[in-house]
C-alpha cells in the first residue's frame, strides 16, 4: 500500500511519462538500488523513464516542489555507486532517449541524446560513417556516451586527445529548477561545434555525478577511423622504465592508444609490465612507418636487454585488437556471482612504479588477487592507473577484502599526489576533507546556487549517508 503522499506523486509521474514508464514494484526498485560493485544498496521510491526534454523537465519540476531527490541514471555501470540512490527518491533513467540525433561529417562532432550507447553510437558511425569514430572506452556497449562524460571517462583516443569530457562540443541541460539551458554554439545557433569560448564552461555538469542537472544532449568530438589497426606489447620487468617508454613512445605521436597491464595470472605474466602500443593507419604502408618509428623510439631499452617487444599469437591480437576488449573482465567470473572494483587513480606517469608497488603491497596485505591496467591520458601529460580487485558475492568474506584494499587504494591516490577517478562515496569523503579550502567551498557554492533545494543526487559530492 502506497501512502497517501506517494500515490500522489505515483499519479503525477504517471501523467507526465505514461503508466508504462513509471514504477515503484519492489522488483523493479531492487534493480535500480545498487550496481554491480560493493556499494551498499539504497532503494528509490520510484523509477521513471522519460522520452522527452519537457518529461524530464516536469520531472524535476515536480521533485523540487515535493522536495524528493532526483537522480539521473545511465548504465549504472560505473562500478562506484554513483547512481545508488542513497536518499531515496526517484531513480531518473535515460535509456529512452536514445536518439543519435546528428552527424557532421565535415565538423566532425555528433549530436546524441542523454540514453545512447557507446554500442549504438560505435554501431551508427560504422555503417553510416566508417571513416569517423568517438573514443570508446573498454567499459560493456550498454554504457551510455553521457554517463561516461559525466565521470571524466577515457576511451582509446585518451592518449592524443585527453578525457573524453575534453572532447565535449554541446550540452543541453535540465538545471535542477527544471528549466532547460544549451552550451557552446548551440546556444546561438543551430550548430554543436564547440563549447569554446563562452564563458560558462561545461564544467558546471562534467564531473558532478549528476549533482547540478540532467544533461538531455550532447555533442561530441568525432576522430579520423582508419582502415587497418594493429597492435605490439612492449615488454619490461623493471616497472622503473615504464614512464621512460611512456616519454618515448608518446613523443612520436605515433600511437593511437598506449595501455599499461600487469598482473599476477596467469603465471607466465608474472614480473613482467606490458605496454600496449597502438597503431593505426589507411594502408600498410602507413602502419609500417608508424611501427619503424615506435620501434625505433624504444631501440636503446632493447639494446640494453632491459625490454623487449613480445611476440604474439593471432589469438592474443585478435583479442587485444577487439573494441572494447571483452577478456579485461575474466578475471572476476562473472557467471558464478563474481564481479569487480578498481579505484582509477588519475596520477602523473612518473609515478607509475610506485603505483605498482603499493598494488603489490594492498593485495598482499589484503590476501586479494588483483589486476593492473592503464591508460596514458594526453601525450602522457597523466594517466589512469586501475588498481582492480575481483570479489565474489556467495563469500562475503572476498567482498570485504576487496572494499579494503579498495579503500586502501584511493588512500595511496591521494598520498601518491594523484586524484581517484569516478570517486565512491567514502572516496569523495576523503577528497573533500583534504582538497584546498578554497576549492572545497567553491564547489559547495556553485552547487547551491544551481540546487537551492538540494534535490540532485544528493549524496554525490555532498556525501554523508
Ligand atoms: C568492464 C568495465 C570496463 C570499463 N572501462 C572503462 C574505460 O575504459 N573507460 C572509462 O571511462 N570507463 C570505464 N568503465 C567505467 C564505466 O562503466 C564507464 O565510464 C561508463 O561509460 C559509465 O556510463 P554509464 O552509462 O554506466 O553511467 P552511469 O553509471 O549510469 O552514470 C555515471 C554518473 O553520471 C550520472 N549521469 C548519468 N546520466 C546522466 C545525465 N544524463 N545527466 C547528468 N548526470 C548523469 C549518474 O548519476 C552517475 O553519477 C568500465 C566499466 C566496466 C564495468
Amino acid at each position: 500500500m502506497r501512502s497517501v503522499k506517494k500515490e500522489e506523486i505515483y499519479k503525477a509521474l504517471v501523467e507526465i511519462v505514461g503508466r508504462d514508464y513509471v514504477s515503484d514494484r519492489k522488483e523493479d526498485l531492487y534493480i535500480y538500488s545498487r550496481d554491480p560493485g560493493l556499494e551498499e544498496a539504497h532503494e528509490p521510491d520510484f523509477v521513471v523513464m522519460p522520452k522527452t526534454v519537457e518529461e524530464v523537465q516536469e520531472i524535476v519540476r515536480l521533485a523540487n516542489r515535493e522536495r524528493i531527490p532526483v537522480v539521473p541514471v545511465g548504465a549504472s555501470l560505473s562500478l562506484s555507486g554513483l547512481t545508488i540512490p542513497y536518499k531515496g527518491g526517484i531513480v531518473v533513467d535515460l535509456r529512452r532517449m536514445d536518439r543519435i540525433i546528428e552527424v557532421n561529417r565535415m565538423g566532425r562532432y555528433a549530436v546524441v541524446e542523454a540514453g545512447v550507447t557507446q554500442g549504438k553510437l560505435k554501431a551508427y558511425l560504422e555503417e553510416n560513417f566508417p571513416d569517423l569514430c568517438h573514443s570508446l572506452p573498454e567499459a560493456p556497449p550498454s554504457a551510455t556516451i553521457v554517463g561516461n562524460l559525466v565521470i571524466h571517462g577515457q576511451g582509446h583516443l585518451a592518449q592524443q586527445y585527453g578525457f573524453n569530457s575534453s572532447m565535449v562540443t554541446g550540452l543541453e541541460v535540465v538545471l535542477p529548477s527544471g528549466d532547460v539551458c544549451r552550451i557552446g554554439s548551440c546556444a546561438l545557433g543551430p550548430y554543436w561545434f564547440s563549447v569554446e569560448p563562452f564563458p560558462v564552461p561545461a564544467g558546471l555538469f562534467l564531473g558532478w555525478f549528476g549533482a547540478t542537472g540532467i544533461i538531455t544532449k550532447v555533442g561530441i568530438r568525432l576522430y579520423p577511423r582508419k582502415r587497418l589497426r594493429d597492435v605490439e606489447v612492449f615488454v619490461v620487468e623493471d616497472p622503473k622504465l615504464v614512464p621512460e617508454v611512456v616519454y618515448r613512445v608518446a613523443h612520436t605521436e605515433m600511437a593511437e592508444d598506449l595501455t599499461t597491464s600487469a598482473q599476477p595470472y596467469p603465471p607466465i605474466y608474472q614480473g613482467i609490465v606490458m605496454i600496449q602500443v597502438y597503431i593505426n593507419g589507411d594502408t600498410e604502408e602507413e602502419l609500417e612507418f608508424k611501427r619503424r618509428l615506435i620501434w625505433r623510439s624504444l631501440k636503446e631499452i632493447i639494446d640494453a636487454k632491459e625490454g623487449g617487444f613480445m611476440a604474439l599469437t593471432p589469438d592474443i591480437r585478435g583479442t587485444l585488437l577487439e573494441e572494447p576488449i571483452p577478456t579485461l573482465t575474466r578475471f572476476a567470473d562473472v557467471l558464478r556471482g563474481g564481479g569487480f572494483v578498481y579505484c582509477g587513480a588519475i596520477i602523473p606517469v612518473e609515478k607509475f612504479p610506485e603505483a605498482l608497488k603499493r598494488l603489490f603491497e594492498i593485495a598482499e596485505r589484503h590476501q586479494v588477487t588483483f589486476a593492473h591496467s592503464g591508460r596514458v591520458i594526453g601525450r602522457g601529460h597523466c594517466m589512469m592507473f586501475a588498481f582492480a580487485y575481483p570479489f565474489n558475492r556467495e563469500d562475503a568474506a572476498s567482498m570485504e577484502r576487496a572494499k579494503k584494499a579498495l579503500d586502501e587504494s584511493y588512500i595511496a591516490t591521494l598520498e601518491m599526489g594523484g586524484i581517484p577517478w569516478k570517486p565512491d562515496l567514502s572516496a569523495q569523503r576523503m577528497m573533500i576533507e583534504r582538497m584546498d579550502k578554497g576549492a572545497a567551498e567553491l564547489l559547495k557554492r556553485i552547487r547551491k546556487l544551481l540546487d537551492p533545494n538540494g534535490i540532485m543526487s544528493p549524496a554525490n559530492w555532498g556525501v554523508e549517508p
